[in-house]
């Protein structure tokens, strides 16, 4: 049977998925929690990996290397860089860059020295149907979030985009840092600190992966804001509910 991974930087993004993992079985390896279960049918594995790309490029590997997981997700939040990219709306990535990656002269300033490429591809089919699960819920936002939550967070008609997504070793949280991402990198739709991590992880193992992050700031000088709150109330019930649709709608194999 294919074993599902599915990933998160902290605990807060990962809970509503846990609480609802029937028969889990903890396991820790490099000093990380990860999760034997069955979720809908499926053999999973859930992990934290913490904060930041090495983090999460040890997490990635454990999980490919002792738990053989055959596909991988990660979920969790990110800041907004695009146009039209609030808070509360779902990104899922076609594809990573690492922002901080730069050895130029040497190679191109962003491109991944040896690999000949900056931007790692996430998995097309993967990415397609985490995009369709999460256009499903996101229409039902107020059945799975609860009106009172969606008052709080101003959440109106949230929305799913599809695009670049950027990792970097930093919370970007001024509104001038932002800026010279989205000079430096004009099509990134939102920045987060460990997707392109993962990606370049999963590229070595030729394992498909995919990302889908929620909003939680526009990466600007009130990126800091509620952030705690928002991921426990409005992102880690998105994971749960966009994870569950994408699974019961996958065949088990
Ligand atoms: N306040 C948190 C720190 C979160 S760091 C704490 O006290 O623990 C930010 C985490 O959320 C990272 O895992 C990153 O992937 C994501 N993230 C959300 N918004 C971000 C932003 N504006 N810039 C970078 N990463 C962001």
């Amino acid at each position: 049977m294919a074993v599902i991974g599915i990933m998160s930087a902290l605990h807060e993004e990962l809970s509503a998925v846990l609480a609802d993992m029937p028969d889990e079985q903890r396991v820790v390896v490099a000093g990380r929690d990860f999760w034997i279960s069955h979720w809908q049918g499926h053999a999973v594995v859930a992990a934290l990996s913490r904060i930041g790309k090495v983090a999460a490029a040890t997490t990635a590997t454990v999980m490919l290397e002792r738990f053989g997981v055959d596909a991988l997700v990660f979920t969790g939040v990110a800041g907004g860089l695009g146009p039209g990219v609030r808070v509360g709306d779902v990104v899922v990535a076609s594809g990573l860059m690492q922002h901080d990656m730069d050895a130029s002269p040497l190679f191109p300033r962003h491109e991944v020295p040896l690999y000949g490429r900056a931007l790692f591809q996430s998995d097309a089919i993967l990415s397609m149907q985490l995009t369709e699960a999460a256009q499903q819920v996101l229409q039902a936002a107020g059945q799975h979030l609860g009106p009172d939550t969606l008052a709080q967070f101003r959440l109106i008609s949230p929305q799913v985009h599809q695009g670049l997504i950027v990792s970097g070793d930093r919370f970007v949280s001024t509104t001038a840092e932002s800026q010279t991402l989205r000079q430096a990198l004009p099509g990134a739709l939102a920045v987060e600190m460990e997707g392109a991590a993962v990606a370049q992880v999963c590229l070595d193992y030729g394992v498909p992966f995919a990302a889908v992050r929620t909003i939680s700031d526009r990466a600007d000088d009130a990126a800091h804001t509620d952030f705690n709150r928002f991921i426990r109330e409005v992102a880690s019930r998105y994971s749960r509910a966009i994870l569950l649709q994408w699974l019961t709608q996958r065949p088990v194999d």
